[in-house]
């Protein structure tokens, strides 16, 4: 059971976090809706939990996801420190790089990404052929290895300032890594809004694991509100999601001065969705991805949601919610993604179905 003692009221957290530069690009707010037939699939309703989803897949920008609400304190924060460019690494199914391109062209800055090679290379498809549409600027990184991806950072962060530019390295700055965690303070505070006026309350949190679950979990705490929250991994172990998660919290914590700080005993990381690393399907992932389009016509992503999903539909399966739960999926996006892996999702539905 989450904590319930109540030690700033929304309107107060609202407030805390508006003293922090936002730009508004996110459109808000999303959709919250239920899944009656995902939940009539996984049991008599007896025995399943009332199941809602939060569409932050339709964030608005450039096919959406939870980090555009991210983006919308960390563009802030690249105008404020004056910068005229910006640099992620990352692969070529990244939301983060398609992303971080969409808001670049929107507000008239320029964005690299250090692509570091991966199986979703070839053929271009699903987020790398938006980055191309967008106009990002894409150097290849010849191997995954951190050595390599920094001395490409130095080198590029180096060159835009001798051509007279303000870079902001995305993985280095203080900031950015907490943006996500401040956007998602206010994204809690939206849900509980909306099952306000839906009637309903929530007992469990579901969503695939990252800094956005970290704001999830600490609004959760600072609100004394009902629910739990589940980050469900999608590459790394339990041990390290949630050292990370912690960080995240509590450095927005710190920088918000909110009165409470998170530990471990107040979120749940499953890190037994995974499969074989971060980027492959796993069997479970795919049977998550197409009973949800099949019951709800709900489309996940084979790499995040669908794996997020596979894990809150084993615990249903399991018995592990209560009757009398809510559980409310929250969909980070990643839609681009599911483009990218038609083969494997082909595979896993048995190949073409023929009606003749
Ligand atoms: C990036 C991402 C996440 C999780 O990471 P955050 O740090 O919370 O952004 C989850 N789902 C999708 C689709 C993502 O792109």
């Amino acid at each position: 059971m989450a904590t319930t003692i109540e030690t700033m009221t929304r309107d107060a957290l609202v407030e805390r976090v508006g003293r922090l530069p936002r730009v508004r690009i996110a459109a808000l707010p999303t959709p919250l809706e239920e899944m009656p037939r995902l939940r009539a699939a996984l049991g008599p309703d007896s025995s399943s939990p009332r199941l809602f989803v939060k569409r932050d897949d339709l964030t608005g920008l450039a096919f959406g996801g939870n980090k555009v609400r991210h983006l919308e304190f960390r563009v802030a924060d690249v105008l404020a420190k004056g910068a005229d460019t910006m640099i992620v690494t990352n692969v070529a199914q990244s939301n983060h790089a398609r992303l971080h391109t969409a808001v670049a062209a929107k507000f008239g800055l320029t964005n690299y990404i250090i692509k570091i090679p991966s199986k979703k290379d070839q053929p271009i498809q699903g987020n790398l052929l938006l980055d191309h549409i967008m106009g990002a600027r894409i150097i290849e990184a010849e191997s995954d290895d951190p050595a390599a991806i920094t001395r490409h950072l130095d080198d590029l962060i180096a060159r835009l300032h001798a051509d007279g530019h303000v870079p902001y390295a995305v993985p280095r700055d203080q900031f950015s890594k907490i943006a996500g965690t401040c956007a998602y303070l206010l994204a809690a505070v939206e849900i509980l809004g909306q099952l306000d006026i839906l009637g309903a309350s929530v007992t469990h949190i579901v969503m695939a694991s990252g800094t956005s679950t970290a704001g999830l979990a600490l609004a959760g705490k600072v609100l004394g509100a009902s629910y739990r929250v589940h980050a469900v991994s999608v590459g790394g172990s339990r041990e390290m999601i949630e050292a990370q998660m912690l960080g995240y919290a509590n450095s927005a914590a710190e920088l918000l001065d909110l009165p409470v700080r998170l530990t471990a005993a107040d979120v749940t990381v499953h890190d037994d969705y995974v499969g074989e690393r971060y980027g492959v399907v796993t069997a479970a992932g795919l049977e998550a991805l197409r009973l949800t389009a099949r019951t709800e016509g709900l489309i996940l992503d084979p790499v995040y949601t669908a794996k997020a999903m596979s894990g809150l539909i084993d615990r249903v399966r399991r018995g592990a919610f209560k009757a009398g739960d809510t559980v409310l999926f929250v969909h980070s996006g990643g839609l681009p993604i599911t483009f990218a892996y038609g083969e494997e999702i082909m595979e896993s539905l048995g190949g073409i179905a023929r009606s003749d």
